[in-house]
């Protein structure tokens, strides 16, 4: 590391003093938004909290080297052209003090050297700006998909109450007894199990269970919360499970899967 990136990594510093890192929701992505461009950043900032992503947002790489010390994010979208230092030269410090940070380039240059540059230094991806918010949640989608197949196949399973979902195996038990669910329904019950006690907003699920190509109609979203709702309250009325846990609806917002209570056994 040079000495000039050091006072720039200062100067970070004092840029991002007062701001703290965001607390994080179980199951939710911290990302680094890197954008010197107010329209740009913001736009991100908007779009991916919208999402259920923690958004921090910082407009030069110093900033950027130090948020990413204070905020260990697990993704970084990364603008090349910055005010202050080469967004490759901060490319290449995050790559390496963070092996398994999933880095996204975001470049307006779109000639293929600086693509290549970009790559070489250490980068998953690289998006060529104007990009859609919808490109970018997609391609997020797919690197955060892969990384957790590829890198976590022995992730325990999820268990609230008497709920057990084996997520790499598929399967859901309720008291023991397995419940057979659609994928859709299963998926369903993953993505707010995995936040239980946390509201979901209805396009938060769309957008995770049923990807990207969704606009307008979510009437396939409120088909499978029924039959997901009516195969638990089936499956709960067996005498060996006493503690399932619920889904409550929020109005005009989404969904929370309750943390069980025992029902008086
Ligand atoms: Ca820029």
């Amino acid at each position: 590391m040079t000495g000039g990136i050091d006072e720039v990594a200062a100067a970070g510093l004092r840029n991002i003093a007062g701001m703290s890192p965001k607390v994080l929701a179980p199951g939710q992505v911290a990302v680094l938004v890197v954008e010197d461009d107010e329209t740009i950043g913001r736009h991100l900032e908007i779009g991916l909290a919208g999402h259920g992503y923690a958004v921090s947002w910082v407009r030069t790489g110093g900033s950027a080297l130090q948020m990413a010390r204070t905020t260990a994010p697990s993704v970084a979208l990364l603008d090349l052209g910055l005010p202050d230092v080469d967004g490759v030269e901060v490319a290449r410090i995050l790559r390496a003090e963070y092996p398994e940070l999933l880095l996204i380039i975001l470049t307006a240059r779109s000639n293929e050297i600086d693509i290549i540059v970009g790559l070489d230094a250490g980068a998953d991806d690289y998006l060529v700006k104007p990009f859609t918010l919808t490109v970018l949640l997609a391609r997020l989608r797919a690197h955060l998909r892969r990384r957790s197949t590829s890198t976590s196949p022995a992730t325990g399973p999820i268990v609230l109450g008497d709920l057990v979902l084996d997520v790499a195996a598929r399967r859901c038990l309720l008291g023991g007894v397995e419940i057979a669910l659609r994928p859709k329904e299963f998926e369903l019950l993953v993505v707010l199990a995995s936040r239980a006690g946390f509201a979901v907003s209805r396009e938060q699920l769309m957008d995770q269970v049923w990807d990207e190509n969704w606009f307008g109609s979510t009437k396939t979203l409120d088909v499978t919360m029924a039959a997901l709702r009516k195969r638990l309250t089936q499956a709960a009325d067996h005498p060996s499970s006493s503690q399932t846990p619920t889904i409550t609806t929020l109005r005009r917002h989404g969904y929370r899967l309750e943390h069980p209570t025992g029902r008086g056994t």
